[in-house]
């Protein structure tokens, strides 16, 4: 368990913006990042976990439930985030498997359909707020799907976005599958999308419910309860910054997780995109003394080892 990491992929990773994401152009980008992973492994990571967002592949299963809702029924949330979890976690063993055996290692690349247990009362279900899918311009198809159930949020001058729920993840369900898997020496996909998310529902099984967990908190808790040593987020940007967007913007190198945390309550961070990465990692080094690191996806390597982007430790 001495370098157990677990790496949590972003967006850009898989469907970067800009491309259409077509099956075989999410599989070129799954391909090109998988070669930095092998490389990792190449340089003597041995125990690694992978988890990976899903947002514009979420969001195109929606865009499909709504076109086909009148031939076939819609499928819920969890069952959308199911789907997504099985495609690229199928993607990332067939070119994460070819890109080792290319490097002369045999290890195993298990992708693990995945649940997160949330509280059936988190706060979240009564007020929602994540924005998932399409914006909608047309206000008659917005009330209609609102008399459907479903809830939305004017987003600016582009219009209204679905939002739903975006619960804390509190337990990863699958965490013993996923353990057994790495002392077997397998490379493990799992808590893909945030998860999918159930709660218990007294003596019956776990239930899937109408909401996305958020990817980077999922990766962290999933990182905490295997007792990783290590958490790495890896996106479009180089690290975090303070001051991003303007004249002052300045790059986070070394950090305390006590010096993130007070620019984080300073605003730096926004809601829906650096907000959650810097949360996940303050958690996690907070709860666990490991190391954390936010950097970009092509400084894997570095970044894995605690040389590229934003390293975040207890102490210097
Ligand atoms: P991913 O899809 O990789 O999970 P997001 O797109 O949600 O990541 O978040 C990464 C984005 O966060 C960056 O592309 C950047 O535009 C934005 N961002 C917002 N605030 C900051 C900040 N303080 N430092 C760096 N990036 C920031
Ligand atoms: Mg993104």
């Amino acid at each position: 368990m001495a370098d157990r990491t677990v790496i949590a992929l972003g967006g850009n990773a898989i469907s970067p913006a800009g491309t259409a994401g077509t099956a075989a152009e999410q599989t070129d980008n799954i391909w090109r990042t998988m070669r930095q992973v092998a490389a990792l492994v190449e340089h003597g990571l041995t125990e690694l976990i992978l988890t990976h967002g899903n947002g514009p592949q979420v969001g195109n299963v929606l865009i499909k439930n709504e076109l086909a809702k009148h031939v076939v029924p819609p499928v819920p949330l969890d069952w959308c985030v199911a789907q997504t979890q099985a495609t690229i976690g199928f993607t990332i063993a067939s070119t994460l498997s070819h890109e080792l055996a290319v490097r002369g290692v045999t290890q195993p690349v298990v992708p693990v359909v995945s649940r997160v247990l949330v509280a059936a009362d988190d706060p979240g279900f009564t007020a929602p707020s994540k924005p998932i899918g399409p914006y909608l311009t047309d206000a008659d198809e917005v009330a209609e799907r609102e008399a459907e159930g479903q809830h939305f949020a004017r987003q600016g001058e582009r219009g209204w976005r679905r939002v739903v729920a975006s619960p804390e993840p509190l337990v990863s369900v699958d965490r013993a599958a996923v353990e057994l898997l790495l002392d077997d020496g397998a490379i493990v996909v799992a808590n893909g999308g945030g998860g999918i998310p159930v709660v218990t529902d007294g003596d019956g099984p776990l239930r899937g419910i109408e909401a996305v967990i958020d990817k980077d908190l999922a990766g962290a808790r999933l990182a905490e309860e295997l007792s990783a040593v290590s958490f790495v987020i890896l996106t479009d940007v180089p690290a975090v910054a303070v001051g991003y967007g303007t004249s002052d913007q300045r790059w986070l190198g070394a950090v305390t997780v006590d010096e993130l945390r007070g620019l984080q309550r300073d605003g730096h961070f926004s809601v829906g995109s650096m907000g959650p990465k810097v949360e996940a990692v303050c958690r996690f080094v907070e709860r666990t003394g490991g190391r954390a690191a936010i950097a970009s996806l092509d400084d894997a390597v570095a970044a894995a080892e605690g040389t590229a982007g934003t390293q975040v430790r207890v102490g210097r």
